[in-house]
């Protein structure tokens, strides 16, 4: 392990499982409503939102035709300091023109990666293009990308658990953590 990777430990939960598993019950009943007899397509982005999608997509009824598809992206800079310019690094395989599309992220910060993505898809010719994001720091938003679907918006600290990742750690984990220095 690097030393960067070792200078933080988990700290304190700060969602946790059963108040993730009932937003995400909420935000199903949500998109159902709205696509009730349509095909609509999660697009997830990887790696951090792919257990938030399979969640999501699980509790979507029967009434709303799902597909699924993922997108990987790179930002350049760390993940701590977005820079907004983001390099695609595997593509939907769906063809959007005509479709449905949901944009399923983990977490919004700075809002730059999503307001990239929405720009390049929109060029795409969608039916309809909407975001669902499961975490949003408003502090720290720099542009107004839409949300259409907000999990919960939280303070500007750094979280782990449920997909989202510090050096590749803790993605496992059922809840959501902050994070705390490690003591020497
Ligand atoms: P944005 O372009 O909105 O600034 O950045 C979004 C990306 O930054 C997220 O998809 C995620 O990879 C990373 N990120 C931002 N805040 C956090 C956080 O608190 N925890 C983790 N693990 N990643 C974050």
């Amino acid at each position: 392990m690097s030393e960067v990777d070792e200078r933080y430990e988990l700290g304190s939960v700060e969602i946790s499982r059963d108040e993730i598993k009932r937003r995400v019950v909420d935000l199903a009943a949500d998109i159902e409503r709205e696509y009730r007899g349509q095909e609509v397509t999660l697009t997830g982005v990887l790696k951090g939102a792919a257990i938030f999608l399979s969640d999501l997509a699980r509790e979507i009824g029967t009434t709303v035709d799902v597909r699924m598809d993922f997108m990987a992206v790179s930002s350049y800079g760390n993940s701590a300091t977005s820079s907004g310019v983001v390099k695609i690094i595997k593509d939907m395989d769906t063809f959007v023109d005509g479709k449905n599309i949901i944009v399923v992220e983990d977490i919004m910060d700075t809002g730059l990666t999503l307001a990239y993505l929405r720009e390049i898809l929109r060029t795409r010719n969608p039916k309809s293009l909407k975001t669902c994001v499961l975490l949003e720091k408003p502090e720290r938003k720099k542009v107004d990308s839409e949300i259409e679907y907000r999990g919960f918006t939280i303070a500007d600290v750094f979280v782990v658990g449920y997909g989202l990742d510090y050096a590749g750690k803790w993605r496992h984990l059922p809840d959501i953590w902050s994070l705390s220095k490690t003591r020497q």
